[in-house]
């Protein structure tokens, strides 16, 4: 029997919440009556969480693992999840429960009704911090405001997409994952359902700061250059006022007896203008890295161990 849907979920150190997980998920997805997978993509988790989707394996032959060698990041999960589906539509979810998985049987409906990509959009979002939702709007707005591509504001990974989408998805080589852009970025028939966000289930955010200023360089990076023509712009405002200036000092020199004196404004204008530039040569840097990455040409991910993919040709 073939696989109509597929449900990804990335784990990293979820033993917390992956058997209520696995429990949400399962009544969800029995609702709809087809055939299904539930591909937990753990990503080098340090706790039990591997040791409890393996046990999950063991009892239901729709649940699959695939472990990583390592953490490699929440968005490289989600894409190996991808490419390892083979359902008819691959719904991509968290495990912490912060996307109801009822949601589902909606994306499911749209699907059905013809549409190829069927994004969760929040209206709220519950047990977050007041900073973290703060950056996020703010940095969806930046992002829309930097790219071309419509990437919808307020959009997680929480999704469903057809099978086509997911190969050409999947045939994307890029090593820095900003996978909600990317699907954007891939076009076909999108839509949205709204949903509340809610609290996680238990345990903590696998998100700290720095990962999400990565993840947000990421997406700001890879679907915008906006950035580097900052220092064009700089340059030239920059120039254009020191003429002026100068203008003003020469003429203070010739024509008064009042001269431009100080160390102190020398030295000053000096280092806010080093540190432009070097601000400047950072930002180049994070694209240059970026190019580095893509010519080493690595895997996005080593895979350690894979369970339950077997079921799914008998
Ligand atoms: N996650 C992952 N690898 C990571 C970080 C997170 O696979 O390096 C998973 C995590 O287990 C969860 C999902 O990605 O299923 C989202 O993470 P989290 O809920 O901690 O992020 P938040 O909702 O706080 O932004
Ligand atoms: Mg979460």
């Amino acid at each position: 029997m073939s696989i109509r849907y597929s449900v990804v979920v990335p784990v990293y150190n979820e033993e917390l919440v992956i058997e209520e997980s696995y429990r949400r998920l399962k009544a969800v997805m029995e609702q709809t009556g087809e055939a299904y997978e539930l591909i937990f993509v753990n990503d080098g988790s340090r706790d039990k969480t591997e040791a409890m989707v393996s046990a999950l394996c063991d009892r239901d032959a729709c649940v699959r693992l695939l472990s990583f060698s390592r953490n490699f990041g929440h968005q490289i999960a989600i894409t190996a999840g991808m490419e390892a589906s083979s359902g008819q539509a691959v719904v991509v979810i968290d495990a912490d429960l912060q996307d109801p998985p009822e949601v589902i049987l909606e994306m499911i409906e749209k699907w059905k009704e013809g549409c190829d990509v069927v994004y969760g959009r929040r209206i709220s979002r519950k047990g977050e911090t007041a900073f973290k939702k703060l950056t996020a709007k703010i940095f969806y707005r930046l992002l829309k405001s930097l790219t071309n591509v419509e990437i919808p504001v307020d959009t997680g990974d929480f999704r469903l997409i057809d099978r086509k989408v997911c190969e050409v998805m999947n045939s994307l080589t890029e090593k820095n994952r900003y996978v909600r852009g990317l699907v954007s970025w891939v076009g076909f028939r999108q839509t949205e359902v709204l949903y509340h966000r809610e609290e996680r289930f238990a345990g903590e955010t696998k998100y700290p700061l720095k990962k999400m200023l990565k993840f947000a360089v990421d997406g700001i990076t890879t679907f915008s250059y906006k950035p580097l023509k900052l220092a064009t712009y700089v340059g030239f405002l920059v120039s254009f006022l020191s003429f002026f200036y100068l203008l003003a000092v020469l003429y203070l020199k010739l024509f008064t007896d009042r001269a431009v004196s100080g160390w102190a404004s020398t030295l000053s204008v000096s280092l806010i203008f080093n540190g432009v530039v070097l601000i400047m040569l950072g930002i180049i840097g994070e694209y240059i890295g970026r190019i580095y990455d893509e010519t080493k040409n690595r895997p996005l991910y080593v895979i350690r161990e894979k369970k339950g993919f077997n079921h799914e040709k008998s």
